[in-house]
């Protein structure tokens, strides 16, 4: 499995706080990593630790494969919090500052300005920028230099429905092109449909940390199936699957289980020649699933 980011026991510490507790991550290359967590959580501290911009009190970081930080840290773009823009300036004038650094061509800013739908914004200044520009402005500029992997702090934050979206997609768009992304949040919505992968934050420390399929059946609280003989469906799956837990309502049959696969229910239900009509999982949805592990 190949890693661009692993970190082991990472530990900060503010004065007699600590705000990153032996933070042991894993980000596998072409993941979007979703770092969940409240405000406070630990998560701008813990990217910035990744980035190099904070030193951390103990534990290890491997990126790239690799414990040469300096070098690695080359692949990485960034975008914690606000990037410093030019106000006054175009967005191709101020792609052009930051491309100093990496040699970029006018026609490499302009593919990436087209990139983040900001190629027809011509004259405008970037002081009447909205602030979703403003943010797919900053991702263009992570993306000088061609990063494989993106590490943005809270990109959504305060954007309205449709600046979300926009930001989504560059994220999907870009990602679809090879890009790894940590991407935080404190709100589940923003990133529910994108994330391959999850971390929960909360108090410093990494609460947990799951992929999205983990995640789906975590939270699938029961199998509900409807059945032409229930008492017989409950008899077979009570003698097939001793451990799983049984409520008949009518012909409906609910399971009790976030271990079995539905299609070996529906197997077993169907061999024993029960006449299956329906089967759907039902969700106790991720949003409480998050909010038990985020705390208060
Ligand atoms: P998040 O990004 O999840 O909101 P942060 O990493 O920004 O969390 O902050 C975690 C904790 O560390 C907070 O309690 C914050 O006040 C504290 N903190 C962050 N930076 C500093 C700093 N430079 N000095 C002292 N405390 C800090």
């Amino acid at each position: 499995m190949e890693y661009v980011i692993k970190t082991n026991d990472l530990t900060k510490r503010y004065g007699d706080k600590t705000v990153v507790d032996r933070v042991s991550i894993s980000i596998k290359k072409g993941e979007i990593y979703g770092l969940i967590g409240k405000n406070g959580a630990g998560k701008t501290t813990l990217m910035k630790i990744l980035l190099g911009l904070t030193e951390p009190d103990s534990g290890e970081i491997t990126l790239f494969g690799t414990t040469s930080l300096g070098k690695a840290r080359k692949r990485i773009g960034a975008l914690v919090e606000t990037p410093s823009l030019y106000k006054n300036e175009t967005a191709l004038e101020n792609m052009r500052r930051f491309a100093i650094l990496s040699h970029t061509t006018d026609e490499g800013i302009r593919g990436l300005l087209r990139f983040v739908g900001l190629e027809n914004t011509g004259r405008k200044k970037v002081r009447e920028f909205s602030l979703g520009m403003r943010q797919r402005l900053g991702i263009a500029i992570a993306m000088l230099g061609g990063p494989e992997l993106l590490i943005l702090d809270e990109p959504v934050n305060g954007l309205d429905p449709e600046g979300i979206k926009e930001i989504r997609d560059v994220i999907l768009e870009l990602n679809a092109r090879g890009i790894t992304f940590l991407v935080s949040s404190h709100l589940l919505d923003e990133l529910g449909r994108i994330a391959t992968s999850w971390g929960i934050m909360s108090g410093g420390v990494l609460r947990e940390e799951l992929t999205a399929r983990e995640l789906d059946e975590r939270c699938r609280s029961a199998l509900k199936v409807t059945v032409d003989r229930p008492d017989d469906a409950e008899k077979l799956l009570l003698d097939r699957f001793p451990d799983i837990r049984i409520v008949k309502n009518g012909d409906t049959v609910r399971i009790f289980t976030s271990v079995l696969d539905p299609s070996e229910i529906n197997r077993v239900l169907v061999s024993g020649g029960i006449s299956v009509s329906e089967l759907t999982s039902e969700s106790m949805g991720h949003e409480s699933f998050f909010i038990e592990r985020m705390g208060k």
